[in-house]
């Protein structure tokens, strides 16, 4: 477990808000004065998760709540010797104008921007903008509205998300803004295939054609779509924890992993929400590790692919660098 605690990893998949710590969530209701039923904590189903999302969305307000999520998610990452974090979430406003999204990103950009610039920092960070399918086409727009505007003036904004509850809406709703996104060369990742069902196989058939920079989870697939994606050359960021509870898998071999990583298929494994999932990136490499009996070898492979998916391109040879150097020195 140290050998893989101590490797130079990647997170491509992790929702700021998702991230938040249980503790920390505990103490934000004690000083609002909320009286919330923290159980759903315990179970990892599908309804578990929404029924968290709800509670994080009550206990998190603030922008100085916020910003300590945002330095905490940070601590929580490097602390694993992650070495490259892309956070995804979601741009909210204060209902009565408290705050507008303007200003949540800003703040979320100022806690990055602050640890970036640390002398001798080993982690970088950067941000992607979510657009959350299970609301308004108004709220779409104003999250792509922010990232027309923010992105030339804030090199840590790389990419837009797609995410949410995937019964709600389609791709079809949101292609604009990603192919708008495409357009002016900004990165663009869609969570695909998050569940079962033929509406779903037909979404992410549509997806791959529109061609993202990348996917994330990529759960449910048939021969046709897994073909297609391969041809298609679309890295995934696989979840496994997440993943395994929302396919409801009996045991971690049965993860998708299988079916790319030893095609040579680029996938990368992330957290996606360390605080619903209770992970962190050194276990979620543990359990594929394990699962597949990975050696050393094929362990700095699985890094040097997720390297090659990182949304910020310039630090592609870096990373690398250091997961060559970690390989080299802990030989034998
Ligand atoms: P936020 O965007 O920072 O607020 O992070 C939490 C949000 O991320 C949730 O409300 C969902 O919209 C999204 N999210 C987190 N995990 C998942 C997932 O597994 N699938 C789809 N959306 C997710």
């Amino acid at each position: 477990l140290e050998f893989i605690k101590q490797a130079p990893k990647i997170e491509l998949h992790a929702h700021l808000n998702g991230c938040v710590r249980k503790e920390t969530l505990q103490q934000f209701a004690l000083e609002k004065n909320l009286q919330l039923d923290f159980s759903c904590f315990d179970r990892k189903d599908n309804d578990g998760q929404f029924h968290v999302f709800g509670i994080i969305s009550q206990t998190i307000k603030t922008l100085p709540d916020f910003r300590r999520i945002t330095r905490e998610m940070l601590e929580d990452f490097k602390h694993q010797n992650v070495i490259y974090l892309e956070i995804r979430t979601t741009p909210k406003e204060c209902e009565n104008g408290c705050f507008t999204m303007e200003e949540y990103v800003n703040t979320i950009l100022e806690v990055i921007k602050d640890h970036n610039q640390q002398k001798d920092q080993t982690m970088q960070v950067r941000l992607l903008l979510s657009i959350d399918r299970g609301r308004s086409q108004e709220h779409a727009q104003k999250v792509m509205n922010l990232i027309l505007k923010m992105h030339k003036e804030q090199p840590y904004i790389v990419g837009l998300d797609l995410s949410g509850n995937p019964e709600k809406n389609s791709f079809q709703d949101f292609i604009k803004y990603f192919q708008q996104c495409k357009s002016l060369n900004i990165k663009t990742t869609l969570h695909a295939a998050v569940i079962d069902g033929q509406k779903v196989i037909d979404e992410t058939l549509e997806m791959i054609e529109f061609q993202p920079d990348r996917v994330g989870h990529f759960n449910f697939f048939n021969k046709q779509l897994h073909d297609r994606i391969i041809e298609k050359k679309i890295p995934i960021e696989l979840c496994p924890t997440s993943n395994f509870f929302t396919k409801g898998l009996k045991d971690m071999s049965e993860h998708h992993f299988k079916d790319f990583f030893y095609q040579g298929h680029l996938v990368s494994l992330s957290t996606d929400d360390t605080g619903v999932f209770d992970t962190d990136s050194t276990q979620e490499h543990q359990k594929i590790i394990r699962a597949f009996n990975l050696n050393k070898e094929q362990f700095k492979q699985l890094l040097i692919n997720s390297s090659k998916m990182v949304f910020d391109a310039q630090l592609k040879e870096y990373l690398q660098q250091n997961i060559n150097q970690y390989f080299e020195t802990q030989q034998g």
